[in-house]
């Protein structure tokens, strides 16, 4: 792109990512000339997307001239507008409202069975948004977006899930567009309709860990071990999503040792089968401590129980058996476990399993840690996602020109 046309989303881009915060910076940036970037940044301020602060507090350190009048920084304004997100996992959802630096205003969680299907579910979780805002002292036309974490596969483009193992009719189901109709109905009736963004659950994980806590990491990966695992990548700062979708579905690659354990998937041997948290909470019952899911796995863990404990790093060295392949392809610097099963003995199984099999090179630099989001992750990469694709430059100028429209 020419510099010259830098559009006023492009100045915001290079604000929010600290490159140039004063007039200056930018117009050296861009190549625009003063009048121009006066002219665009009227335009951001107009939307109440920017503020100025004269002495800057926070830009200590980008080498800003010290002498003469301190020029005014720019910094987008994260309180202008809120976003909604909502996780829903096999047995609960959380819910929450977020400012747009993905902080978290308001939040609740309860009890949902995805099983329960769409509709039912949609429903409750938009009901829920209502008496949050409520106590987040937003109103509904504050909104900018809806982020939706799901624990199955999605097609990003059309926001639906494909072929999920773990949730029984939601196949193909329209989900933004019937979220966005209850939304409507519930909240903000009569308003206009709001952008409704819907993505795999370690999908989101991994992308709001990268970007909240390892911003400097080129090559990600999450790996999430509940009722199913599943990973995400992040790749220069950007979610791998692969041709279909499918990046990052390790939780079916077959095992060549358990012909016999059957996945939810209805193929059998699949690493899920073995290692997930529902396959080990079917052992512990097997072996006499009654344990219906994942999250009572945890609980066991958390309590120390021993078999617990032990079939927990069973299942890191299953997953690390299968991590190996990925890292070697990857070469990541940082690989982030997640959910239900993610403590210390899982932990310890997977890092035996990498460091034992796989080549020195691709493991010198690698970093094996647990999730630092925790329950968390899922929500804060559902309200970035909607803010980074409603704030990218061309999505920010569309909005900008329907603005001045309407
Ligand atoms: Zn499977």
């Amino acid at each position: 792109m020419p510099a010259s046309q830098a559009s006023a989303g492009h100045l915001l881009q290079l604000i929010r990512s600290g490159q140039a915060t004063t007039r200056g910076e930018l117009q050296q940036a861009t190549g625009l000339s003063r009048s121009t970037v006066g002219h665009r940044l009227d335009q951001l301020f107009g939307a109440g997307w920017l503020r100025e602060t004269s002495g800057a507090p926070g830009a200590a350190g980008n080498g800003a001239a010290t002498s003469g009048r301190p020029s005014a920084h720019l910094e987008f304004d994260s309180s202008h507008a809120v976003v909604l997100a909502a996780d829903l996992e096999t047995r609960h959802a959380q819910a929450a409202v977020l400012d747009l630096t993905g902080r978290v205003l308001a939040q609740r969680a309860a009890p949902l069975l995805v099983a329960d299907g769409p509709e039912q579910v949609l429903d409750t979780l938009a009901r829920w948004f209502s008496p949050l805002l409520d106590e987040a002292g937003a109103d509904a036309a504050r909104v900018c977006g809806i982020g939706l974490s799901v624990p199955g596969p999605v097609d990003w483009a059309t926001g639906r899930v494909v072929q999920p193992p773990i949730m029984p009719g939601w196949d193909q189901y329209p989900i933004p567009e019937r979220l966005q109709h209850a939304y409507t109905r519930h909240v903000a009736p009569g308003g206009p309709p709001v952008p409704v963004l819907v993505d795999n659950d370690a999908n989101l994980m991994a992308y709001a860990e990268q970007r909240h806590h390892f911003p400097d990491c080129a090559a990600f990966l999450l790996v999430k071990v509940s009722t199913g695992i599943g990973a995400g990548v992040v790749v220069d700062g950007e979610l791998y999503r692969g041709i279909d979708g499918g990046a990052g579905d390790i939780g079916h690659i077959r095992l060549h040792d358990a012909p016999e354990e059957l996945c939810m998937c209805g193929s059998y041997g699949c690493l899920a089968a073995v290692a997930s948290g529902r396959a080990l909470a079917g052992r512990l019952t097997a072996q006499g401590t009654p344990t219906t899911s994942g999250s009572d796995m945890r609980r066991h863990l958390a309590a120390g129980h021993p078999d617990a404990v032990r079939l927990a790093r069973e299942a890191g060295q299953r997953v690390g058996e299968v991590l190996v392949t990925v890292v070697t392809m990857l070469n990541p610097g940082v690989l982030v476990l997640a959910g239900d099963l993610a403590g210390t003995p899982f932990l310890a199984g997977v890092r035996e399993l990498l460091y034992q099999r796989a080549m020195p090179r691709t493991t010198a630099h690698l970093r094996v840690v647990t999730s630092q989001l925790g329950d968390q992750a899922a929500l804060t990469g559902a309200g970035t996602t909607v803010v980074e694709h409603l704030y990218a430059p061309d999505r920010a100028d569309a909005r900008l020109a329907a603005r001045d429209v309407g």
